[in-house]
């Protein structure tokens, strides 16, 4: 949190506008992080994962800032277009395209896609010819708060394959991709899928194709309520992990950071609508806030998320609360297998703070479930 997000939610509350939950972001809070991934890792280039948060000033800012995006939709891509980022510094990186999605990407410059299957690369060689494509790799995700299954890559037994049906068909066999899982707190994940990666390359190598680019993806974690290691320090053990498994041969790499760019730069305040008890005996109380899990906590899903959150009470005495959303819908609730400690001089109409929500936030609030409306945004 930012004084400048401070004195914004103070002059909106002054000026009478407060009518409801809001996130807001900094800016420049996502220019230091912007600095941040270009100074841990200064031979990579950073392709921002729109779908973290697609505010047109963000991707603005970070288009003049020289960064790259991966995009996972037509109308993402045209998003990262509008924003003034030319075609050449976007990739499409969902592996689940559709093949007139492809044409309409090809058709507005883009030319890097990402694959996963022999499937796919048959659409690309269709509707995106002469293309630069990547295989993305399974990746396990353990030590990953957010991790992401089994949904996108392939065994690295079979990339091989899939690049060299690539090849065959025309396109350019470019390289690998994976992903670590979001949120991962280990910087040392990267390893093992180095580690297959380097090994794909000399298979590919020793059949003629010659692999250029490693997308070492997102993951990057954004401080909630436990402390994360520092950027710096997955910079140095993605090095140390390259070194080792490529050698001299270091590839081209990217990365995609979403909620490492913009996650703390966010801010949510809510208000409490209702406090109570369903007996009298009850050791925890019920806290009811006006956001959860359908107008833009979405990510407090199996509890996965766990956002730190301010009181003006903070400080005072502790107590065990179950905490949800206003909605109708009885998976409307945020924490309740492991309760969060609010303070008991809590009222109802007090503001809470919830730190760590400029990603994954407004984008995955419904449009208006329940009469509730979307999370509102401002970018400061
Ligand atoms: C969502 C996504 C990202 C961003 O992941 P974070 O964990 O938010 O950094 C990066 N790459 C791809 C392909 C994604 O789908």
């Amino acid at each position: 949190m930012t004084d400048r997000i401070i004195e914004f939610l103070r002059d909106r509350r002054q000026n009478g506008l407060d009518d409801g939950p809001c996130m807001v972001l900094d800016l420049d809070v996502v220019r230091d992080n912007y600095t941040s991934f270009a100074r841990a890792l200064p031979d990579t280039r950073v392709f921002y994962a729109v779908k973290a948060n697609p505010a047109p000033e963000v991707l603005e800012l970070l288009a003049r800032l020289g960064s790259c995006f991966d995009t996972a939709s037509v109308v993402e891509i045209q998003q990262a277009l509008a924003a003034g980022a030319t075609p050449d510094r976007l990739s499409y990186g969902n592996t689940i395209k559709k093949e007139r999605d492809i044409a309409r990407a090809y058709e507005l410059g883009v030319r890097l896609f990402a694959v996963d299957c022999e499937a796919e690369v048959e659409k690309i060689a269709r509707a995106a010819p002469g293309s630069r494509v990547f295989c993305r790799i399974l990746c396990a995700g353990e030590g990953a708060e957010w991790p992401l299954s089994r949904k996108f890559g392939c065994v690295p037994e079979m990339a091989g394959r899939v690049l060299e049906h690539a090849h065959r068909l025309g396109l350019v066999a470019h390289g690998l991709s994976f992903h670590v899982g979001s949120q991962q707190r280990n910087p040392r994940m990267w390893d093992s899928a180095l580690k297959s990666s380097a090994a794909i390359f000399r298979d590919l190598a020793e059949r003629g194709i010659h692999l250029q680019m490693v997308n070492l993806g997102g993951g990057f974690p954004t401080k909630y309520l436990k402390d994360v290691p520092a950027v710096k320090a997955y910079g140095q053990a993605i090095f140390r992990s390259l070194r080792k498994h490529f050698g001299n041969r270091i590839p081209e790499t990217i990365i995609e950071p979403g909620r490492g760019m913009v996650g703390n730069a966010g801010l949510i305040e809510a208000e409490v609508v209702l406090i109570s008890k369903k007996a009298d005996d009850d050791k925890v109380k019920w806290v009811y806030l006006d956001i959860g899990k359908f107008n833009g906590l979405a990510e407090t899903m199996d509890e996965a998320i766990r956002y730190p959150i301010r009181t003006e009470f903070d400080g005072d005495e502790t107590m065990a609360c179950v905490l949800a959303g206003p909605t109708c819908d009885s998976v409307d609730v945020l924490y309740e297998k492991d309760p969060y400690f609010l303070p008991v001089s809590l009222e109802i109409g007090s503001k809470v703070l919830i730190e760590g929500t400029g990603a994954y936030t407004t984008t995955y609030s419904a449009v208006g479930f329940n009469g509730f409306p979307p999370l509102k945004s401002y970018v400061i």
